[in-house]
């Protein structure tokens, strides 16, 4: 039998030792030398673009010659203001990375020994820096669609005669999301959250080209995608692969999706559901990249990332 991936050397390319080794300058110099990557690493002003500047070290500091401005390696970067030193966000990352079913922020706050509240932060700044560097253009060649729900779980009472139909309506949370994921075979993985199934319907128009084939299955809103788009369609009563149609890509997507709700996260609150799907979507199509690799990527988008509205100062908003 092949080997799988992730045993293989070429899947290991980067450890969390190696970044723990790290001296401080050592893991400041990693973060230049991809933050700033055209200029081999010399800094660059993130308000005006000049690239001389007076090096204040004791500050760790930048001071531009051309506006005066000071500024630090993660200055206008998604990690702007940032609390912890660049080796511990690097080793977040390294670590965020290699957990093939997602990350918690509980988890992290115990590896690196930093407070919940930073890491669950942290990690979001990671996920929404990420999913700003993702650009699939239009999904073309074969494209699967699939939904799963997701959340809303009402639990059973202890006594029968005290338990509830939970098929019926009025017996619902109401929290019940479902994840629509678009994804093209041998290509990008694009999620949408929503109410209904119906709306991934579209999501298809909106992100897959004239001429796709579109895989779905036997539901019955998916039929009005037949006037736009060759369609597909397997009834999973009767098979899960079928003529050439299938929808098992986007089976998977839900498969990882699910263990990372069930076996990382535990649960995942609603609103935060659309940023933990397209985290799981960008890992299923970065997965045969080397984990090396796949770091690179992560702190290369959260250096072009701008500082983020959703999460820079987030817990001051809520307290
Ligand atoms: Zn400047």
């Amino acid at each position: 039998m092949a080997q799988h991936f992730l045993l293989s050397p070429a899947a290991k390319t980067l450890s969390l030792v190696k970044v723990m080794r790290m001296s401080d300058e050592e893991a400041r110099e990693a973060f230049r030398n991809i933050r700033w990557a055209d200029t081999g690493g010399d800094p660059v002003c993130p308000e005006c673009g000049c690239l001389d500047h007076y090096n204040l070290k004791t500050r760790q500091v930048y001071k531009c010659k051309g506006c005066a401005k000071q500024y630090s390696i993660t200055s206008g970067t998604i990690f702007h203001s940032r609390k912890l030193a660049v080796r511990d966000i690097l080793a977040a990352i390294a670590v965020f990375i290699n957990g093939a079913k997602g990350y918690s922020a509980l988890q992290l706050s115990r590896d690196l020994s930093v407070d919940y509240k930073t890491a669950f932060v942290l990690l979001h700044k990671v996920r929404e820096a990420i999913g700003l560097a993702r650009d699939h253009g239009a999904l073309s060649g074969d494209v699967e669609v699939d939904g799963a729900y997701f959340g809303g779980y009402v639990k059973p009472a202890n006594e029968r005669k005290d338990r509830k139909d939970r098929r019926r309506s009025y017996n619902q949370s109401g929290k019940r999301q479902v994840v629509i994921v678009a994804r093209q075979r041998g290509g990008s993985t694009v999620t949408h959250v929503g109410a209904h199934e119906a709306e991934g319907v579209q999501l298809i128009a909106r992100t897959v080209a004239r001429g796709t084939t579109v895989h779905a299955d036997e539901a019955s809103h998916w039929d009005r995608m037949a006037a736009h788009f060759p369609i597909k369609r397997i009834n999973h009563k009767e098979a899960y692969s079928k003529d050439g149609a299938c929808t098992n890509q986007a089976e998977s997507f839900f498969s990882r999706l699910r263990r990372a709700e069930i076996g990382t996260h535990h649960h995942i609150a609603g609103k935060y559901l659309a940023a933990y799907a397209a985290e799981m979507a960008w890992r299923e199509d970065a997965r045969r990249e080397a984990n090396g690799t796949q770091f690179t990527m992560a702190v290369a988008a959260a250096t072009v990332a701008p500082k983020s509205l959703a999460w820079s100062g987030y817990w001051q908003r809520r307290t």
